[in-house]
């Protein structure tokens, strides 16, 4: 193949260019706040899970709590039947006004144990609903880390993105006047070679490889034609003569 030396050394320029683009894309995937907002991600979404099941619990509680007041209130309502029928007189076998004040005791004793069981369910409500508090707090803390990460990743974006963007419109005018057929076999190497497809000879070095070539191999690069398009032996990379290449 063969291309102008101008155009060869346009080449460098076009990969420089290409670099700068690969390191911006490359700060684009790296960024710190990838990691950081996986992690709030994965924190936030076991907190809301969390919230849920406190809440689920809450709910539980409160019905509980309900069912446990009526028991009292059915037994309370029954000791004062009990006790209004005993007032009024109206009952005068002594085995009945017995057997009714032996009733109202059970009654009383029941009723104590059912307001202890009311206590225990309230404070287990009280336990509750400070969870539901606590853990709704640390979601709202969590949504807020959230956004901010996210912010400070757009931020990124859009700094990388509009720097990406003028290279881009630097790259279009080299790209533009590099023969078609020395653009491809660029763009080839590119695609194998790591993302470098043309390096610059220098100091008896291929700049893509580091190779270093013998005085021999240096000397048949030097007979080669300034316009042939010469490939460097062990990468395959082109390789740019300049003025300061020594050849
Ligand atoms: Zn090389």
């Amino acid at each position: 193949m063969n291309a102008a030396p101008a155009d060869q050394i346009r080449l460098l320029d076009l990969q420089a260019i290409d670099s700068k683009l690969d390191q911006l894309a490359h700060r684009r995937r790296s960024l710190p706040e990838h990691a950081e907002i996986d992690k709030v991600n994965a924190d936030h979404t076991a907190l809301k899970d969390l919230v849920v099941a406190a809440q689920a619990q809450h709910g539980d509680t409160t019905r509980e709590l309900t069912k446990a007041e009526q028991d009292v209130e059915q037994v309370r309502a029954r000791s004062a039947r009990n006790q209004q029928r005993l007032d009024s007189g109206a009952i005068t076998s002594p085995k009945d006004l017995e057997n009714l004040q032996h009733e109202i005791g059970s009654l009383a004793k029941r009723q104590g144990d059912l307001e202890d069981v009311v206590l225990e369910v309230m404070e287990r409500l009280e336990s509750a609903q400070t969870r539901v508090t606590e853990l709704t707090a640390r979601l709202e803390h969590s949504t807020v880390v959230l956004t901010e990460a996210e912010g400070r990743r757009d931020a990124a974006f859009a700094e990388i993105d509009g720097e990406a963007e003028k290279v881009r419109r630097d790259r279009e005018a080299v790209a533009a006047v590099i023969p078609a057929d020395l653009m491809k076999l660029y763009a080839k190497l590119r695609e194998t070679q790591g993302g470098v497809g043309a390096a610059r000879l220098y100091q008896r070095r291929c700049e893509g490889c580091r190779t270093e070539f013998s005085i021999t191999e240096l000397n048949s690069i030097k007979a080669e034609p300034a316009d042939k398009v010469v490939r460097c032996e062990n990468c395959g990379r082109i390789l740019i003569r300049t003025a300061d290449s020594g050849v």
